[in-house]
């Protein structure tokens, strides 16, 4: 497990880039009093973290492709800005991630095209295709040009080879990755001691805490639930119906909604997991240990299902799922996306007895 040490949430760099969730904390956010040996534990720790979540965003993403309606190609690579580090770490993170360029690949996911490629991390990003990369806008202390990169990456076609440009030690190299189609989305570490986890449309965001905390395949379904939201385009279809995403949420005409699409994305994240080659009952593992303590906050009470009644949700789907064996399996929820949303989350819901 990587630890990511305590002080790192004492000096926190605000983004303005996410509006909805107010702050987004950056890695890089490092004391100033932080010695070059702390800093070194630290950036390897978020390397470690943020690798770890692109790999599940990879297997996911990959395996899932035929479920997703947008699609983008899947290289495997984890990127990181210069301009995202705060001013008092920069210096040490270009000296310990030998930074050539404003962009350059923390991680590189095993098995992927861009390890197959033999890309690797710390090389330092001049071209992708088309894209290039110092020409993106980026200011400093925002993820406003590591988002540019994923962005304009993700427009190439999702399956044609993609030519990378980049700096090695010092030196340019040219490699050539063939990318497979992935579905289409963004995979963020918030780097904090709470457990958060959200999804926005196109972005999934995931808290620190459940990737250090959690087993891989726990933290898998967390991050299988939240991308389920954005393949079904539930933010679309809540807002089609008017929904209030503020504090309101949990009241009214709005809770049906957000229950049917809270079900929904359990649902479908089964599906996910079992077609990336995860264990589907990790859903079921997850609330077991979520649910009694900590299944409050985010996930709130008033607009989501009880934790137990998911779970009893969760047991129903996986048993009929255990029964096909065809991958990837594609359930009837992904042909009702195109519909508006009904509001009827009763006939999803299984009660705990
Ligand atoms: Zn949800």
């Amino acid at each position: 497990m990587v630890h990511l040490p305590g002080r790192i949430f004492r000096r926190l760099v605000r983004s303005l880039f996410w509006a909805a969730s107010g702050f987004l904390l950056l890695p890089g956010a490092l004391p100033a009093w932080a010695g070059a040996s702390e800093n070194r534990e630290t950036f390897e720790a978020v390397r470690a973290a943020d690798l770890k979540l692109a790999t599940i965003g990879w297997r996911l993403s990959v395996a899932n492709a035929p479920l997703c309606d947008r699609l983008e190609p899947g290289l495997g690579l984890q990127l990181h800005t210069l301009d995202q580090f705060d001013s008092a770490s920069r210096t040490a993170a270009q000296v310990h991630f030998g930074f050539a360029t404003p962009v350059a690949v923390e991680g590189v996911v095993a098995g992927s095209p861009a390890d197959r490629a033999g890309i690797r991390q710390d090389d330092s990003l001049v071209r992708v295709g088309p894209v290039d990369l110092a020409a993106l806008p980026g200011k400093p202390e925002t993820t406003q040009r590591l988002v540019a990169a994923q962005l304009a990456i993700a427009d190439l076609p999702p399956a044609a080879a993609v030519e990378v440009e980049a700096i090695r030690a010092g030196a340019p190299i040219k490699l050539t990755v063939q990318p497979v189609p992935a579905c289409r989305s963004r995979f963020e570490l918030l780097l904090s001691s709470g457990y958060n986890a959200r999804a926005d449309g196109t972005m999934v965001q995931i808290s620190s805490q459940f990737i250090e905390e959690y087993t891989p395949d726990q933290a898998a379904a967390a991050v299988a639930h939240e991308f389920s939201h954005n393949i079904l385009h539930h933010r679309d279809r809540l807002e089609a119906r008017g929904v209030d995403f503020g504090m309101l949420s949990g009241f009214g005409a709005n809770v049906k909604y957000f229950r049917q699409t809270e079900l929904q994305a359990d649902l479908l994240s089964v599906y996910l997991l079992a077609n990336a080659g995860y264990p589907p009952r990790a859903a079921i593992d997850f609330w077991n240990r979520f649910g009694p303590s900590k299944a409050g906050g985010i996930f709130r009470s008033r607009s989501h299902p009880h934790w137990r009644d998911r779970v009893a949700t969760l047991e129903a789907e996986i048993a009929k799922l255990e029964t096909v064996s065809a991958r990837p399996m594609v359930p009837g929820v992904i042909a009702e996306r195109s519909q508006p949303l009904s509001g009827d989350w009763q006939s999803l819901l299984i009660r705990h007895r």
